[in-house]
């Protein structure tokens, strides 16, 4: 999860709306004098400006408004959430929320449909933010501390098997059209992003400025160094499902072929695939080319095509 999304800030008037969401409340100010319900909280009635107004917990059911699909983040540090499905819901009371839908597949979402709150830890204090789902859904939110004990999903155990790289044949069947299942994710986050910068001298403001990239920038935000992207590869554990054995030496001989072809956001997660292209045998030792593609998880396009070449001598 990407560090710097900004998070709500409780203002005096606030206060009892946040702190109710941290213990799974939604509780909204009425006017005493005219019944009326008041969203966002204010100090005063909107609809006959009485300053009696008091707070009372609400079921926060209520039915779709509005809503839409971002594909693209609306800020770089929500690129982990894509897409989003912004939404307006209108609570039982009458009140509109600006928020968020979640746990609902794009094709079940309708305008009018019954929606009931979730209260999302968001923050290791305590923040809480409320979004919503289908009255019928069981959503669970993960809890931050959670993520934190666990970072990434971890690569599925795979079957490894050993091929002596003598064994030509053995060797040659390692050759394969379809790619092993994800590595494990890493995030690339704008921290990563200008250490890499600072590392490289590439400080381009594309990379490192969020403001102007946010206003300026064709990607609504900054966007990682390809190089750092392909670098990364170290840190994807790729369950290849095989392990070469009997050589003396293994050398990184280059890449045959290096693209970008879609860019990496800051705050996206990437994650890693490969097969195996092609084996060869060579006067120096035998030659693996491994395709190796990362993508942003959830992305069709791949943000590296590496074929990397490894000489086993
Ligand atoms: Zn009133």
């Amino acid at each position: 999860m990407s560090t710097n999304k900004p998070m709500p800030a409780q203002t005096e008037i606030s206060a009892p709306f946040w702190e109710g969401l941290k213990s799974g409340r939604l509780t909204l100010p009425r006017c005493n004098s005219c019944g009326h319900w008041i969203f966002y909280p204010r100090r005063h009635c909107d609809k006959c400006w009485s300053h009696d107004v008091a707070w009372h917990d609400v079921s926060g059911e209520g039915s779709l408004y509005t809503y839409t699909l971002t594909r693209i983040p609306t800020l770089p540090d929500f690129a982990d959430e894509m897409p989003q499905a912004l939404a307006v819901v209108e609570l039982d009371e009458g009140v509109r929320i600006n928020t968020t839908l979640v746990g609902l597949a794009e094709d079940e979402i309708r305008v009018g449909m019954r929606l009931k709150p979730v209260f999302d830890p968001v923050g290791n204090d305590g923040a809480t933010l409320l979004r919503f789902t289908g009255v019928d859904k069981t959503f669970t939110p993960k809890r931050p501390d959670a993520q934190a004990a666990e970072p990434a999903p971890a690569a599925p155990p795979v079957a490894v098997i050993r091929v002596a790289v003598g064994d030509e044949a053995a060797m040659r069947a390692l050759v394969s059209e379809t790619f092993t299942e994800w590595s494990n994710e890493v995030v690339v986050d704008q921290a990563l992003i200008d250490e890499f910068a600072r590392l490289s001298g590439d400080d381009y403001w594309i990379h490192t400025d969020p403001d102007k990239a946010r206003k300026q920038g064709p990607f609504g935000g900054t966007i990682a160094h390809g190089a750092l992207v392909q670098v990364l590869q170290s840190r994807m554990k790729i369950p290849l499902g095989f392990e070469v054995t009997g050589f003396t030496n293994m050398v990184n001989y280059g890449s045959d072929r290096l693209r970008f072809p879609s860019p990496v956001p800051a705050g996206a997660r990437i994650r890693a695939r490969a097969r195996v292209k092609s084996v060869e045998r060579m006067k120096s030792g035998t030659q693996l080319v491994l395709e190796v593609h990362t993508h942003v998880v959830g992305a069709e396009r791949p943000s590296v095509i590496n074929d990397l070449v490894i000489l086993y001598m």
